[in-house]
C-alpha cells in the first residue's frame, strides 16, 4: 500500500490505533459491578464457614471477597444477608438432550430416541438446563444420548449467549461394542444411529473417539457392559489412551461387575452408576484414582424407570464407597418427565440418597462442587468461590452444611455474573 503523503498516512495510522467502538463515536461499555452481601459463605472444599463477607463480581468474574471489601460507587447492591451463599452445583451425570415420556414410550429409551428428532431434543436440552439452573445446578456433564449431537449444539448455544443455561461439558454419541445399549433386531439395525457408535475393533474405537472430538465433544463416554460382549482393560486402556492424547478424559458406563473391575483395572477417569459393585471393586477403584459417578436413584426415580433395579441397592453402594474413600462425584441419570417435577427438582432430590447412606453434609457438598469441578475439569475456572474465579454463585436459607436438605430451597442463582434467579 503506497500514501500519497505523508499526513494521510499518519491520520490512518491514529485511526487503527483506536478501538473500533471510539472510531463509531460508541463508548465502551463500563464493566458491570455486583456486590454480594453474604450473610454466610460456605467453602466446599474446606469446609469451613466464614460470617458477613462480600463478594464483588464484575461481569463474569468474581473480583474480590472478604469481610473488608470497599464496594464502588455504582455498584448493583445484592442483600443476601440473612442467606448462606455457596458455589452453584454440579451434576456429573445429565442427560439433558432426552426426556422419557414413561407413558409414551413404556420407559424405554429406545422408543424415545425413535420419536424425538434431533432438533426437538436440542429445545428439551434448552429448557431441562433452564430447570437444573434454577435448581442451583450451574454446570453439568451431559453423557450422550442427545441423538446428533445436540448436545454440541446446546453447550456452544449457551457459550454463545444465544440461550441461558449451565456450563455443559458434553460427551458426544456414545461410544459402545456393537448395539450400544439397545437389543435391536436384523432388519432394523440402522435404529441405534446416531444414539450410539459402534466400536469393536481398535481402529473403530480410535475413530469413534475422533469423530467425537471432530463434532465438539469435551469428554468421552463409553458404555462398557450391556451387552454379552464387553470391554476388555486392554480395550479401556486404548479408548483412556486416545482420548487423554486430545485431552479428553474417559467416563465409563459399568453396570456388572467384570464390566465394572475392567474399568478400574484400566484407571478410567470415572466410573458411572458402578450398581452393586463389590468392596473389592470399590478398592481397586479407589487404587486407581477412579471417581465414582454413582447415580443413587432416588426411589420415585427407580418407579419412574419401571422398577429396573433397587433404590436400596444403591444406597448400599453408596454408603459402602463413602466408607472405603472412594473419590466421588455427584451425578444423577434424570432422564425422565415426571408431573409436577423438573429436570432440577428430579436431579437435587438425590440428596435423600446421600442422606440414606449416611454420607456427612461437607462431603457431600464437595460430591457436588469441587470434586465434580476436577472430575469435569473446570476446576479453575468453577466449583468455589475465589477471585479469578467464574461467578457461578447460589445461596439457600439455611447452611448446607448443617443441613444440606436446604439444597431444595435455593433462592439465588447467579450464572456467569448474570442473576437467573432472585
Ligand atoms: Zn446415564
Amino acid at each position: 500500500m503506497r500514501y500519497k503523503n505523508m499526513l494521510s498516512f499518519m491520520i490512518l495510522s491514529a485511526l487503527l490505533a483506536l478501538p473500533a467502538a471510539a472510531q463509531q463515536g460508541v463508548k465502551p461499555a463500563p464493566p458491570q459491578l455486583t456486590a454480594i452481601k453474604a450473610g454466610k459463605l460456605v467453602d466446599p472444599e474446606t469446609g469451613l464457614t466464614a460470617a458477613n463477607q462480600i463478594i464483588l463480581v464484575e461481569n463474569k468474574t468474581i473480583k474480590e471477597i472478604g469481610a473488608s471489601v470497599k464496594i464502588p460507587a455504582g455498584a448493583k447492591i445484592v442483600d443476601l444477608s440473612k442467606s448462606t451463599v455457596l458455589p452453584g452445583l454440579f451434576d456429573a451425570h445429565t442427560h439433558l438432550c432426552m426426556s422419557v415420556q414413561p407413558k409414551r414410550d413404556a420407559n424405554n429409551y429406545y422408543i424415545t430416541t425413535l420419536f424425538d428428532t434431533t432438533a426437538y431434543r436440542a429445545i428439551e436440552g434448552v429448557a431441562n438446563g433452564q430447570a437444573m439452573l434454577a435448581s442451583g445446578f450451574t454446570t453439568v456433564r451431559d453423557i450422550g444420548n442427545a441423538g446428533n449431537y445436540a448436545d454440541t449444539d446446546l453447550r456452544m448455544a449457551i457459550e454463545n449467549g444465544v440461550v441461558q443455561g449451565p456450563t455443559v461439558v458434553n460427551s458426544g454419541i456414545i461410544i459402545a461394542p456393537y448395539g450400544g445399549q439397545f437389543h435391536l433386531q436384523p432388519e432394523k439395525k440402522e435404529l441405534a444411529t446416531p444414539e450410539y457408535l459402534f466400536a469393536d475393533t481398535r481402529d473403530e474405537m480410535r475413530k469413534a473417539i475422533r469423530q467425537n472430538i471432530h463434532f465438539g465433544a469435551k469428554f468421552i463416554k463409553i458404555v462398557v457392559d450391556d451387552q454379552q460382549y464387553i470391554y476388555s482393560a486392554d480395550d479401556i486402556r486404548f479408548i483412556i489412551a486416545e482420548a487423554h492424547a486430545s485431552g479428553l478424559k474417559v467416563a465409563a458406563h459399568c453396570w456388572t461387575h467384570a464390566g465394572a473391575r475392567n474399568a478400574a483395572e484400566a484407571g478410567v477417569d470415572s466410573i458411572e452408576h458402578g450398581y452393586r459393585m463389590t468392596d473389592e471393586e470399590l478398592q481397586l477403584a479407589k487404587q486407581n484414582n477412579v471417581t465414582l459417578v454413582g447415580t443413587e436413584f432416588t426411589e420415585k426415580m427407580t418407579q419412574a424407570s419401571g422398577n429396573l433395579w433397587e433404590h436400596k441397592t444403591w444406597v448400599d453402594r453408596l454408603r459402602r464407597a463413602y466408607k472405603l474413600g472412594v473419590n466421588m462425584a455427584f451425578g444423577t441419570d434424570v432422564d425422565v418427565e415426571l408431573p409436577g417435577e423438573t429436570r432440577g427438582t428430579l436431579a437435587i432430590d438425590y440428596l435423600s440418597s446421600w442422606a440414606e447412606a449416611g454420607v456427612p453434609a461437607a462431603d457431600t457438598l464437595r460430591a457436588m462442587t469441587t470434586n465434580a469441578a476436577k472430575l469435569l475439569g473446570v476446576e479453575k475456572e468453577r466449583g468455589s468461590l475465589k477471585p479469578g474465579m467464574a461467578a457461578d454463585i447460589i445461596a439457600t436459607p439455611e447452611n448446607p452444611l448443617d443441613n444440606i436438605q436446604t439444597l431444595r430451597k435455593v433462592s439465588f442463582v447467579m450464572k456467569d455474573g448474570a442473576i437467573i434467579k432472585q
